[in-house]
């Protein structure tokens, strides 16, 4: 291994970002950040505590209630947003090596985020331009509309998986529909989000609407749900993480979206297109190195065609390349964290005894350090097991057969998560069918996991609560205000 896989000028320490300035956290704490390749520390980030949460509100609501951008008209605040995505774009190569290292994504990937990232603030600044309002009217006796305002501070709380892009895709309608915020970025993966503050005083947003608290979820995480002034949580990560933010924020009566786990199910149809299938169900999991939250984690495969896919599939995957994440040919990279991975490698031991093992089942060769884990299947993998039935967040699939559309139905909505779906099938009825019983949030018919940024975007069960994407992410982050007139 060369240095060059190690970007340059790695800040040293990354503080919090409130109020305009970059501070340390009051207390002087901080904590060690990883290179997921050594699992050595490369830097330290501040370690937030409620007393910077406090100073980070207080800077967001000056900023709400007496600043400049609530108040700007939306063709103002888009121009802002427009020469963010501007200056996203042209550092991408920057961001994804930046993405990468900290990580542990394959950099060709992280790229593909950094542009995505640019994507969602363009979109937003497009977006908040086109807004129309209801209007309606009872000829000759009343008359209604609504009256679209920002609500306050939003709390944003997001995960390690894909760092930068999933910030960006609470920040862009957060900030576009007129709030300010206090982002409490992923605590593993601090680096990527210490960009932002860089970017957004570069593009003109006004001092205290974008402050930024590191720290753990128990502290710096836990304050800002818990903070009074902050009407709006907007939260990523695992389902039960999401219920402990719905107890805290309930004495609030918060707004509250949450984008939670899943154990998506894709289902290969004996009618399917088996090679668009087996290469769709491959990239559906094992890219982003397995930690996507929409992977489809378990594969069900109709019994006539069961054998010839498990053993096309496992060729496969034992095909996919395994490397150092700044590697242009790494397809999987490494785990982000010593801890992700010993709760990954815990899960293929699990799946030894609950299923067939057909490729890799531990560490690849010639990754003696770091959290690195063979793409790995296991086939014949019973609905019960707990491999079939918890998210495990890593390049790892159960696949399992059926004998009916009824069977395939039942297998597929039997976890308690209800995030994405996967249909393989060439009947255009039996697709469409099945699409509208099975209980997902998003389903994908004989399609790789492409978004269309105007859909909405969420899960049903415990994948999540409410709705983002295109305009639900406008309704998200503004309150409607009717106003009635007698005419
Ligand atoms: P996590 O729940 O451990 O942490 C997410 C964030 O919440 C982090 O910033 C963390 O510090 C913070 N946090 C933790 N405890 C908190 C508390 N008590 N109060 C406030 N904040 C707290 O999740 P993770 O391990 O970072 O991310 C992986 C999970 O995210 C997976 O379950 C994955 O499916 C999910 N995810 C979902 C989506 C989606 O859109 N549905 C997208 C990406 C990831």
């Amino acid at each position: 291994m060369t240095d060059s896989r190690i970007p340059a000028d790695l800040p040293d320490h990354i503080q919090h970002y409130i109020d305009g300035a970059f501070v340390d956290s009051i207390d002087g704490d901080t904590f060690d950040v990883f290179d997921p390749v050594t699992n050595q520390t490369y830097t330290t980030a501040s370690a937030g505590k409620k007393a910077d949460i406090e100073l980070a509100v207080a800077a967001a609501k000056r900023a709400f209630d007496e600043g400049p951008w609530p108040r700007m008209l939306p063709r103002e605040r888009s121009r802002v947003l427009h020469r963010i995505a501007d200056i996203v774009e042209s550092r991408d190569a920057r961001l994804a090596e930046l993405e990468s290292y900290d990580s542990g994504l394959p950099i060709t990937q992280a790229l593909g985020q950094a542009r995505r990232a640019a994507e969602n603030f363009r979109f937003f600044a497009d977006l908040i331009v086109a807004q129309a309002d209801d209007a309606f009217k009872v000829p000759g006796k009343q008359m209604n509309y609504v009256n679209r305002k920002p609500i306050g501070v939003a709390g944003l709380i997001t995960p390690w998986n894909t760092p930068f892009m999933l910030e960006s895709w609470k920040l862009g309608p957060a900030l576009a529909t007129g709030n300010t915020v206090v982002l409490k970025p992923a605590e593993f993966t601090p680096l990527s989000a210490s960009l932002w503050a860089g970017i957004f005083e570069e593009a003109g947003l006004p001092k205290g609407v974008f402050n930024l608290v590191n720290g753990l979820g128990e502290d710096a995480g836990d304050a800002l749900v818990k903070h009074p002034d902050v009407p709006l949580i907007s939260f990523t990560g695992e389902s039960r993480t999401g219920q402990i933010i719905f107890g805290n924020a309930a004495p609030f009566l918060k707004g509250l979206s949450m984008e939670l786990g899943g154990k998506s199910p894709a289902v290969v149809f004996a009618d399917a297109d088996l090679e668009a299938a087996v290469d769709a169900t491959i990239f559906g999991v094992f890219s982003l190195n397995g930690e996507r939250c929409t992977a489809g984690s378990r594969i069900l495969v109709e019994r006539s065609i069961y054998e010839e896919f498990v053993e096309r599939y496992a060729a496969q995957a034992e095909r996919v390349k395994v490397g150092y994440p700044h590697d242009p040919e790494t397809e999987v990279g490494a785990l982000v964290h010593p801890e992700h991975y010993d709760k990954v490698m815990s899960y293929v031991e699990i799946g030894k005894t609950e299923g067939r093992l057909v490729a890799g089942g531990g560490r690849p060769e010639g990754f003696e350090e770091g959290n690195f884990v063979a793409p790995t299947v296991f086939a014949d993998v019973s609905p019960d097991a707990r491999i079939f039935q918890e998210e495990i967040f890593g390049p790892v699939v159960a696949i399992t057969p059926f004998d009916s559309d009824d069977e395939a139905l039942a297998l597929a909505n039997n976890t308690k998560y209800g995030l994405a779906a996967y249909i393989w099938t060439n009947d255009l009825k039996r697709a469409h069918n099945f699409a509208q019983s099975v209980e997902a949030g998003m389903v994908w018919l004989n399609s790789n996991n492409v978004r269309d940024l105007r859909t909405p975007f969420g899960g049903v069960k415990a994948s999540g609560l409410g709705h983002e994407g295109g305009y639900r992410s406008i309704d998200f982050y503004t309150d409607q205000q009717s106003v009635h007139i007698t005419l």
